[in-house]
């Protein structure tokens, strides 16, 4: 049951991954911007707050920002360009950010920023890592299920016990050494998937 869930999460995991390789190439060329607008109260009155992923250079990015709420034209100028509360997705051609006199730490495409606070915003902060690094994480487990299915298949040809590897020539119906069972539906017929149960 463990097994089956960690195969599943492996699959998610994978196609995740590809997503993300895809997602690596379009930023070269195209930014994207999803993100959640919401209402909130601020010291000066009610503003606007932002949650959202951004992908662009090669970079995936976590962002969130509130307008300090100043004004509350800001609000309603913000509105009226981004449109209304709720989920949103913008693409733009790709550009390299220009950072400017705001608190960042840069490391091998990994980055953490944080602005303000300033006239505009009381909180502004991001955080990004390479679509690579995102894609290995993601990978791992594939990897992991890719490389368990590889070490299986060996034993199988090589007659070892697909669970601790102890040659079954002698004894192919079940292993002595950890008593995994060994059948094999259809014998006689052509070569079959064999059913491997333990006690
Ligand atoms: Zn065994």
């Amino acid at each position: 049951m463990t097994r089956r869930l960690f195969n599943l999460a492996a699959a998610v995991s994978l196609v995740l991954c590809a997503a993300t390789v895809v997602l690596c190439v379009r930023s070269y060329f195209t930014q994207d911007y999803v993100y959640r607008l919401l209402p909130c109260q601020t010291a000066a009155g009610p503003s606007y707050e932002a949650w959202g992923l951004m992908s662009g250079g090669g970079r995936l990015g976590f962002q969130r920002l509130r307008s300090s709420g100043l004004w509350m034209q800001d609000t309603q100028t913000y509105l009226a360009k981004h449109g209304e509360w709720g989920m949103h997705w913008h693409h733009y051609p790709y550009a390299p950010p220009r950072w400017g006199n705001e608190n960042i730490w840069y490391r091998m495409g990994f980055v953490w920023r944080l602005r303000g606070p300033s006239h505009w915003f009381t909180l502004e902060w991001s955080a990004g890592a390479p679509h690579g690094a995102v894609a290995a994480i993601l990978a791992l487990a594939p990897a992991t299920v890719a490389l368990r299915g590889l070490k299986r298949s060996r034993r199988l040809n090589r007659h070892l016990c697909v669970r601790c590897g102890y040659d079954l020539r002698a004894t192919p119906e079940r292993c002595p050494e950890c008593g995994t069972v060994v059948t094999r539906s259809g014998e006689g017929k052509a070569p079959a998937e064999p059913i491997v149960s333990s006690r």
